[in-house]
């Protein structure tokens, strides 16, 4: 059986999205990025995107309390009933322990936690790639760096947390694109 509660985990570049892009057209499940919704937020300019765009120039986390409402407005559509793809959310223990909750409420919980495992040299250098593609105002080098010492202190233990639930698989997240997406589909038995 696929599982198709799932969470992708890694460094900002890592590829969460292009993966999680992946897995939708194979799954047919929706994926949820809180990054792609907060800027769809600050470019419509509602009160979440007001809160939300500062945070983000800088690189920093958006508070827990606005991206849990993000993500659980999200998670409750009924799309997401059989199945979606977290790409982003978690990021902070806090927001982990939300997000069981939600689910519980929901009588479900995350079945599949990919940690994609990279090195720190070549997420920089992706990163300043996808800048020149696409222009994302947050892609400048000081908030990239910024970006990875948020993610090692905020998000990487979240490795440890999903690894005790028993949910963890960590994919070697080098190497084209179909490669690394064949690699997670095996690790969710795909
Ligand atoms: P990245 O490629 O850096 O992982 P994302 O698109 O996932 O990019 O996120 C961009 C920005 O949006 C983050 O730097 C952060 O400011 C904000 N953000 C997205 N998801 C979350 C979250 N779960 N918690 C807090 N902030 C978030």
């Amino acid at each position: 059986m696929t599982a198709r509660r799932l969470l992708l985990l890694g460094a900002p570049g890592a590829g969460k999205g292009t993966q999680a892009e992946r897995l939708v057209n194979k799954l047919g499940i929706p994926q949820i990025s809180t990054g792609d919704m907060l800027r769809e937020a600050v470019a419509v300019g509602t009160e979440i995107g007001v809160k939300a765009r500062d945070y983000m120039e800088r690189g920093e986390l958006v508070p827990d309390e606005v991206v849990i409402g993000v993500a659980e407005e999200r998670l409750g559509r009924d799309d997401a009933r059989a199945g979606f793809i977290l790409d982003g959310f978690p990021r902070t223990v806090a927001q982990a322990h939300a997000l069981d909750e939600m689910l519980e409420r929901m009588g479900s919980g995350i079945e599949r936690c990919v940690a994609l495992v990279i090195d720190e040299a070549a997420v920089i250098e992706r990163l300043l790639k996808r800048a020149e593609i696409e222009g994302r105002s947050d892609d400048n080098e000081e908030t990239i760096r910024n970006r990875m010492r948020v993610y090692q202190e905020q998000t990487a233990p979240l490795v440890a947390y999903y690894r005790e639930n028993g949910v963890l698989a960590e994919v070697d997240g080098m190497g084209g694109i179909d490669e690394v997406g064949k690699r997670i589909e095996e690790a969710l038995g795909a």
